[in-house]
């Protein structure tokens, strides 16, 4: 569901027509919807059990707007970084709904996150215990710490975003987990007080939750048999999302019912960390055709926005429907082509063999479902400066990260004395 439809044959976000975004700000540009982001967050939560606090992975969209907009229905927020640490408060999440996970904090980014009073750690190895054990003494702190296990479970996703298999950086060995809490119950400056979990990101069943929770739920009988006290438990995010018309992956209401059956009888404080099942569908990446080009083989619609814009089509061959900003007449012709952007490598193509409405040049393209693992791994490959952000609320919209400037990407540069 989301808020982004044709009106009088124009593609609108929320009652904006995209076109009247295009000539304020240029192409290409991501434009998110208000709507569409409360919505998921409102419909994920209210899934969950009461109480549970639904801490959005920023690393999804770590748009200020989008952060704010989430903060302001009460959302939390899962880190993997010192700066995202400092964008979740710039954007105000109070820190007592920080979660902080990755596999390689430094000691620098714990520091700051003692300081801020986050919430929770969630520690991935036996080394990790030790640094924030050493830190949070020094601040005469203790550190709340949940590890994160890894339940070597085949999430059944694209290799590079399934997180929760033995062979995966992610996590503390499942052989190694009991050790583990005994070791770091040793350590004074923790407070052992959860089991994390993260298998990975858009998972389209049921079942490998199903066998990732039923295990969380064995850890803490048996940690709480050993005599750790166990009262937190953190499911992770990776519910996937439709990105095809006739996709449906498990709706929120039925992976609620999982979630609940899982923690049911445990009396644990629930974390839940979902990151594109809120922004994936509240996003679009709106750009403009330079050229139709006739190859020998092929024929390709080139546009301004590149892979350097939205890596997710050459990264994890992901799918994103492409649709015209102006609603093609009933019966135009279709044409198959490879939808590719200006950056010079091959693997710059957005969807090869696509059937669309004929296109030309100076058309309006927008390409779905670009919310969530878009805007953020967006980079300046080929000196293209990064595309702006738009937030749609209603009939308004604000622009919320202007164009970059090639101006400002030089003036970041210093010359070397010897080239000066
Ligand atoms: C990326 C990530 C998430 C969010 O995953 P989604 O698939 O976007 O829901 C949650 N938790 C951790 C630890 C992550 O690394």
């Amino acid at each position: 569901m989301n808020h982004f439809d044709y009106r009088g044959g124009i593609l609108c976000a929320e009652d904006v027509p995209l076109p009247e975004i295009a000539r304020a700000v240029g192409t290409p540009f991501y434009c998110y919807s208000t709507a569409t982001l409360e919505r998921h967050y409102r419909v994920f939560e209210a899934a969950m059990p009461p109480g549970t606090l639904v801490a959005y992975a920023v690393k999804a969209n770590g748009n200020l707007s989008v952060i704010k907009t989430l903060a302001k229905l009460g959302a939390g927020a899962d880190i993997v970084s010192v700066g995202e640490l400092q964008r979740v408060m710039a954007g105000g999440v109070p820190p007592s709904k920080i979660v902080f996970s990755g596999v390689g904090k430094k000691r620098a980014e714990i520091a700051a996150a003692l300081d801020a009073g986050i919430f929770q750690f969630n520690v991935e190895s036996e080394p990790e215990l030790d640094v924030i054990n050493e830190i949070a003494l020094a601040k005469g702190q203790r550190a709340a710490v949940a590890l994160r296990i890894n339940p070597d479970v085949d999430a059944r996703t694209h290799a590079k975003i399934s997180t929760g298999k033995a062979e995966n950086k992610f996590g503390i060995g499942w052989s190694r987990a009991q050790a583990a809490y005994a070791y770091a119950a040793k350590l004074p400056g923790l407070d052992v007080a959860g089991v994390a979990v993260h298998i990975g990101s858009q998972i389209t069943e049921l079942e490998p939750f199903r066998q990732t929770f039923s295990k969380v739920a064995d850890l803490v009988r048996i940690l709480r048999a050993a005599g750790h006290k166990i009262s937190r438990v953190d499911l992770g995010g990776g519910l996937g999302v439709p990105y095809k018309t006739g996709m449906a992956p498990p709706d929120p209401s039925s992976y609620g019912e999982l979630v609940r059956a899982a923690v049911d009888g445990l009396d644990v404080q629930l974390t839940v960390e979902p990151g594109r099942l809120i922004t994936a569908n509240a996003g679009v990446l709106i750009a403009e055709v330079i050229y139709v080009k006739q190859g020998d083989e092929k024929a390709f619609v080139i546009l301004d926005a590149g892979m350097n814009d939205l890596i997710r089509p050459a990264m994890y061959e992901a799918w994103h429907d492409i649709v015209p900003v102006r609603q093609p007449a009933q019966g135009v012709q279709r044409r198959v082509y490879d939808v590719v952007g200006p950056v010079c490598e091959s693997a710059d193509l957005f969807a090869r063999d696509r059937e669309l409405p004929a296109l030309s040049a100076g058309d309006l393209v927008a390409i779905l479902s670009t919310g969530a693992y878009g805007a953020v791994q967006a980079s300046g490959y080929n000196a293209r400066p990064l595309a702006p952000e738009i937030l749609v609320r209603g009939r308004q919209f604000a622009v919320t990260r202007p164009r970059e400037s090639v101006e400002e990407t030089i003036a970041r540069e210093r010359w070397p004395e010897w080239l000066a």
